[in-house]
This record gives structure tokens, sequence and C-alpha cells, in this order.
């Protein structure tokens, strides 16, 4: 079995806008597969081999139809180990391709179906192979890979080792709720920010806010990892999805080629940092790469490019 290390990312301190707060940005798409997954795809295997769990080619078998999947299809290539993907259709090709390529196997479920269908299958699929289901949204080592790594590397790199804000969307929380148990260790009163995307309808004057499917990754209250009442000083901000596509959009602009959630991210971290003031260390992440996304909305370049720092939506 192979063992690979992954190298650390950059935190990088990015003003996008003159006169306007710093935030400082994880680079998690700069990892081998392209994003944040391989910090837990990496951990949660080698977790198991450790301890007896997994052995060379065994199946592996995840629920994702995004990050998670390739992240975990292409360790499994370098861990003799096999994979399979479980998702509802409706992936991009790149993505079934990448995933194929690194030699994992699809499982699509009719799209009506939804992840939830996919979570149930895998674990049927685990089973009948003999195989290992890695469960990310309620597999607790998702929270402990960013806590141990992501982490780690944050209060190493970050002036005085000191975080007051963690700032990032939820799919399966791992991201958010490891950085932050990772970061209070060093300071206690370091803030959990949570952000969900909305979408803004004004129909018959009546105004309504509902989660927004337009930036992948981020998931309605899918995964047991996230337990807002588990989380003391938990923020939580809604960000208008045309907000989250333009401030990506900004961000390329600015030489960081990140995905849509990146966007989410860094327009929710300006709004922490307008709350929390200059002096604030405001830590966001930006985890996936702008070419998953040639095929979507985020390049569609004559679409609303709204500005990041412009007015937050509902709550
Ligand atoms: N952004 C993207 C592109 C993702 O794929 C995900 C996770 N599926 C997230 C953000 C959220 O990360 P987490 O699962 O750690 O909450």
């Amino acid at each position: 079995m192979l063992k690979i290390n992954l190298p650390p990312t950059p935190l990088i301190p990015i003003q996008l806008e003159p006169g306007s707060p710093t935030i400082w940005a994880k680079l998690e798409f700069l990892n081998p597969s392209g994003s944040a997954k391989d910090r837990i795809a990496r951990h949660i295997l080698m977790k198991a081999y450790r301890q007896g769990r997994l052995e060379p080619g065994d199946w592996v078998v995840e629920a994702s139809s995004g990050s998670t999947a390739i992240a975990l299809a292409m360790a499994c290539a370098g861990m003799n180990l096999r994979f399979l993907a479980v998702l509802p259709e409706g992936a991009s090709q790149e993505r079934l391709l990448t995933i194929r390529a690194y030699g994992g196997e699809i499982l699509t479920l009719p799209r009506e179906a939804g992840m939830g269908a996919a979570v149930a299958r895998a674990e049927e699929e685990a089973r009948q192979r003999g195989g290992f289901a890695t469960r990310q949204f309620e597999n607790p080592d998702n929270c402990e890979a960013h806590q141990i790594f992501t982490a780690a590397e944050v209060l190493t790199q970050i002036p005085d080792g000191k975080v007051d804000a963690i700032v990032s969307g939820v799919g399966t929380g791992g991201t958010l709720v490891g950085l932050w148990q990772g970061c209070r260790q060093q300071n206690p009163a370091c803030q959990p920010w949570a952000c969900r995307p909305v979408t803004l309808s004004r129909e018959l004057e009546i105004e309504c806010c509902s989660f927004s499917a337009r930036i992948p990754g981020v998931l309605d209250g899918f995964s047991s990892l996230y337990q807002p009442h588990k989380l003391p000083g938990l923020h939580q901000l809604e960000i208008e999805d045309r907000l989250a596509l333009g401030t990506a959009r900004r961000l390329i602009r600015r030489g960081f080629p990140v995905g849509p959630s990146s966007g989410l991210n860094f327009a929710a971290a300006l709004l922490a940092a307008a709350e929390l003031g200059d002096k604030a260390q405001i830590v966001t992440v930006f985890p996936d790469r702008m070419e998953r996304y040639f095929s979507t909305e985020l390049f569609n370049l004559e679409g609303d490019l709204a500005v990041a720092g412009s007015a937050p939506a509902g709550r």
C-alpha cells in the first residue's frame, strides 16, 4: 500500500478591492486531485488501513457526484484499492471521465432518487462487496482530517498562529467543523461562520429565499457532522447565489482559478470581516478549481457580475 503525504496548501491574504478587508484564503484547490477532499480521502483510507479495516484489493464505496468521488478514486488508484462511486445522474461528463480514468467504477441512480437514495445504495453495495463505506456525511474522520492537517497548517501559516473566525459553506460540514476545532485549540474565542447560498425571488411583491443548487458542493441539512447546537458562537449567513458566482468570477480575474463555492465562502468572509473589524484574522477556504465548471453557469460570462461586498440576502 502506497502512503501518500499531501504537501501543505498555501494560505494567502487577499484584498479583493482597494479598501476592502483582507481575508486569509486556504488554496485547497491546489491539492493533487484539485479539491479539499484529498484531505478526507487520504485520512479516512489511511486510518482504516492502519486499523486493519481495509486491505489492498478491497472495494471502497462512496455516494458522491463531486470532489469526494474524484479524490477517493485518485487515492484508491495510488493505494491499490477498488473504488465505486454511487451517484444520482446529472454529474458532468468531465467528472465521470475523471473517476473512470483513475480506474473507478460508477453506478448512477435516477436523478429523482436524490442523494438520500445514493447514500443508502452505497451502503448496500459496500455490504455486498465486503467493502468499506467511507460515509463522508457521518464519518468523524472527515472532520478529524481537517482538524489535524488543514487547521494545523493554517496555524503555522497565519501571523501569531491566531484565527478569529473560520468561514465556510457546509456540505458534509467537515471543513468548517474540523478547521474550527483545530483553530480554537490556539484561540478558544475563534468563531465558526457557516454560509449557505440562497436564491432570491420576488413574486407578488413577496420576497422569499430558498436554498440554491447553483453552488455545487454545499447541501441543505444532510450531514450528521454539522450540528449547529454543538458549535458555540456559530454565525449563520445567507449569501445570494448571484453574489457567490460574481465573487468567484472576480477571484478568477485576480488569478485564483476557483469554483462557485469559493465565491460563496469569500463573499461570506467579507460580511464576517465587516462585523468583526479590521484586526480580526478571518480564514476561509477555496475548496475546488474552476476547470470543473466550464459547462456551468460560472462560465456564463454574460451573466450577472454581482460585486462582492453588496448587501447580504435575507436574515
Ligand atoms: N465546496 C465544494 C466544491 C464541495 O464539493 C464541498 C463538499 N462536497 C464543499 C464546498 C463543502 O465542504 P464540506 O463537505 O467539508 O462541508
